[in-house]
């Protein structure tokens, strides 16, 4: 079985991805990280949840303490550019943890939040800069970043950065990178806009893909249930007094339903709090800490707030409506289910949705069963 030892990744990486509890890659690591660590392009198909943070950051983090290099100020050596706040915390916690021994500087940026202690941090030049698109443009502007020194640059999630509105910004940030430099694209999937920036700033990619979709797919236990929507939040709150002993992550199609379900949780004794681009950026940090460390049961995401959303032992998904886009239940019910455990997806679904139920059916090429047992009296 292969492991971490033999991909030419340097001693004080292997230790810190020991200590984080990784014995074995991720089949996406494997087949990432010894194409990178030669320095080659990467397009690699893949969502949240199949290792691909720890695929591009190790070997990036291994070719910076390989050759250190002065970085001036304002400058950076790597750009990593994701859609979310959330996902640019989460990717730079991550490089905090696997880079632990590596004494780089890391930088995080991303609107929503004052500008003077991103200012401050890029004033020293940083070795990688985790960023959305906004703020970088709106910093670059005023002339506290510059690219000269830029090695590599990632894009994450490149069809969310489509679907966000953001791929203009992206696109005005790549006309100012250095045209020599080692260039990453991940996305979980490739519509046409994105294979062709794709192929426009990619040289020679190597291709990896993989779909978890599947062995996701597999690992949850999902069902349905018929419920009207008037009685969702009986039904809700019925399912959540049940299983008082693990923690139910709800989704719902918009931020006003978001705080509609907070608000009747509340009223029925059950502490929730919900995640949605209208909170601020405390707001939301509070509430994904509240989750993690379990003083909060139930947290109540809209999908954007929740891409890259990382629990462990979500026990249970609740999709309070199904979502427009089938792709989007692959990913809800996949923060279910982490790292081999199993986990419970139910979707509430009335005659009015039966469509979307079909297309996710369609999707993950199974059907999902309903279960006349969830009533909301
Ligand atoms: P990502 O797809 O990067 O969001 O990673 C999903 C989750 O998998 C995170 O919780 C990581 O900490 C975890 N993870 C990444 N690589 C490994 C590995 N090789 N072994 C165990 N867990 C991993």
């Amino acid at each position: 079985m292969l492991n971490f030892d033999n991909l030419g990744l340097c001693e004080s990486i292997l230790l810190s991805i020991k200590a984080k509890g990784y014995t074995i890659p991720t089949p996406i690591q494997i087949q990432a990280i010894p194409h990178l660590m030669e320095g080659r392009d990467l397009l690699g198909i893949a969502q949240t949840g199949t290792g691909k943070t720890a695929a591009f950051a190790l070997p990036l983090i291994d070719r910076l303490i390989k050759n250190r290099v002065k970085v001036r100020p304002a400058r950076m050596r790597a750009l990593i550019l994701t859609p979310t706040r959330e996902l640019a915390a989460q990717i730079l916690a991550n490089i905090n943890i696997y880079g632990k021994n590596a004494k780089l500087t890391n930088t995080v940026m991303f609107g929503g939040v004052g500008e003077r202690p991103q200012i401050m941090a890029m004033s020293r030049g940083v070795d990688i800069l985790v960023a959305t698109p906004g703020r970088l443009l709106d910093l670059m502007e005023q002339g506290h970043v510059r690219f000269e020194q830029l090695e590599v640059f990632i894009l994450d999630e490149a069809d969310r950065m489509l679907d966000m509105g953001f791929i203009t910004d992206v696109k005005r940030v790549i006309q100012q990178l250095p045209a020599r430099r080692q260039t990453l694209l991940f996305s979980a999937t490739m519509p046409q806009d994105i294979a062709s920036l794709a192929s426009t700033i990619l040289h020679k990619p190597v291709r990896v893909e993989v779909t978890p979709q599947s062995t996701t797919v597999e690992k949850v236990e999902q069902k349905v249930a018929m419920v009207e929507k008037g009685n969702r939040l009986m039904l809700l709150r019925n399912i959540v007094r049940q299983n008082s002993d693990g923690s139910v992550l709800v989704f719902t199609r918009t931020k006003h339903g978001a705080d509609r379900v907070v608000k009747h949780l509340e009223r029925e004794k059950v502490v929730a709090m919900a995640i949605h681009g209208n909170k601020s950026q405390t707001a939301r940090e509070r509430a994904l800490h509240s989750f993690r460390s379990g003083k909060i049961k139930v947290l109540v995401a809209t999908d954007i707030a929740a891409r890259g959303i990382d629990v462990p032992g979500v026990g249970f998904v609740i999709n309070y409506d199904l979502p427009e886009d089938p792709e989007s239940y692959v990913h809800r019910i996949g923060r279910t289910a982490r790292a081999g455990r199993g986990g419970i997806a139910i979707s509430f679904c009335d005659n009015s949705e039966l469509h979307l139920l079909r297309a996710v059916e369609r999707l993950i090429k199974r059907k999902v069963p309903v279960d006349v047992t969830l009533k909301h009296q």
